[in-house]
């Protein structure tokens, strides 16, 4: 158990505890795969998830088609949907339509980025909250601020789930978040508040990082920086989650330095191998909760 405030700092002898995401990743996948063969076996139905790729962006095609693997290997029908690169707004806004219309498509999910000349606001705003498998529109950001049920964003869910298999106790734990975007900064600092964390979050006017980041019990860095999180950031004995994901000459690595974080850190996740994999896991979870939804039966 790991634990909080005076607790985890008498705690802070033990260090470098690795989060393992892909072991995590695993078992969320085994639970959806059997929720949705009991959902089939209920309904007769399988939930659908409708990925939307637009365009021929490299990295976007990798995420899509490991979506779509993922989805299928949970025994989910995968209802993929491509447009060309030169698609108009309108074109896109009539596949979003049709998509929210059809009654086999549980989960829409609209890959980005975009091809520049698309506003994908807009096109986010078409996808109706209760298929918004993202958890990124208005209304489902709205629920997750109210601390209200609703589909909440992969990521962020991903990275809770993590802390709740490692036994972190968030209650009145000082949590900081570097990053405020609205795909992740923010509805994780949403999500640790709804379990009672003291939140605070970071971002790139924040006056003195690091200062901020060693008051923190768990820290989420999300912020797209190579290495941005050094050991002068790091409580003894801290949880760090690294979001970031950043390809170089070596491989991946996070926004956390983690050969110098390791060492002080209590708990933390590599990359790869920690909060990546619990992404689409997170995603599958959130498509068999809107088809179960849907289908008026507890979400979850
Ligand atoms: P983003 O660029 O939309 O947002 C970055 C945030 O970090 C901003 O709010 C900004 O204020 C803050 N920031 C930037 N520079 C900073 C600095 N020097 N100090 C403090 N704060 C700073 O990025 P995002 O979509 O939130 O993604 C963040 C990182 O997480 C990226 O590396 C991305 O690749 C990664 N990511 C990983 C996954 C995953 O599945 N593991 C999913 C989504 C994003």
């Amino acid at each position: 158990m790991i634990s909080t405030g005076t607790q985890l700092r008498a705690d802070a002898g033990s260090t470098g505890r690795l989060v393992d995401g892909r072991r995590v990743a695993r078992t969320v996948r085994e639970e959806v795969a059997a929720g949705t063969a009991r959902f089939h076996a209920e309904t007769g139905r399988r939930p659908g998830l409708a990925t939307v790729l637009i365009g021929d962006d490299p990295a976007s095609e990798v995420y899509v088609r490991n979506k779509r693997k993922s989805c299928v290997a949970a025994g989910m029908l995968d209802l993929h949907r491509h447009l060309p690169a030169e698609a108009t707004q309108a074109e896109a806004e009539a596949l979003v339509d049709s998509l929210a219309a059809d009654p086999a498509v549980d989960g829409i999910l609209v890959q980005l980025p975009l091809p520049a000349h698309l506003d994908a606001g807009r096109l986010v705003a078409r996808i109706p909250a209760e298929k918004d498998v993202d958890g990124l529109t208005t209304v489902n950001a709205g629920l997750l601020a109210q601390g209200r049920p609703g589909l909440r964003p992969c990521t962020p869910a991903g990275v809770i789930r993590l802390l709740d298999e490692y036994e972190v106790d968030l209650r009145g734990a000082e949590a900081v978040v570097v990053g405020r975007s609205d795909l992740v900064g923010r509805p994780m600092a949403q999500l640790l508040l709804g379990r009672d964390a003291t939140v605070t979050i970071a971002h790139s006017r924040t006056a003195d990082l690091a200062a901020v980041c060693r008051r923190a019990d768990v820290l989420v860095v999300a912020a797209g920086v190579p290495g941005l999180v050094g050991a002068d950031a790091i409580r003894p004995g801290a949880t760090v989650i690294d979001v970031g994901i950043h390809r170089d000459g070596n491989g991946l690595r996070g926004d956390v330095d983690f050969d110098a974080a390791v060492g002080i850190a209590g708990l933390i996740t590599p990359v790869p191998g920690g909060v990546g994999p619990m992404t689409i896991a997170m995603l599958l979870s959130n498509t068999l909760a809107a088809a179960r939804g849907r289908a008026g039966r507890d979400v979850g």
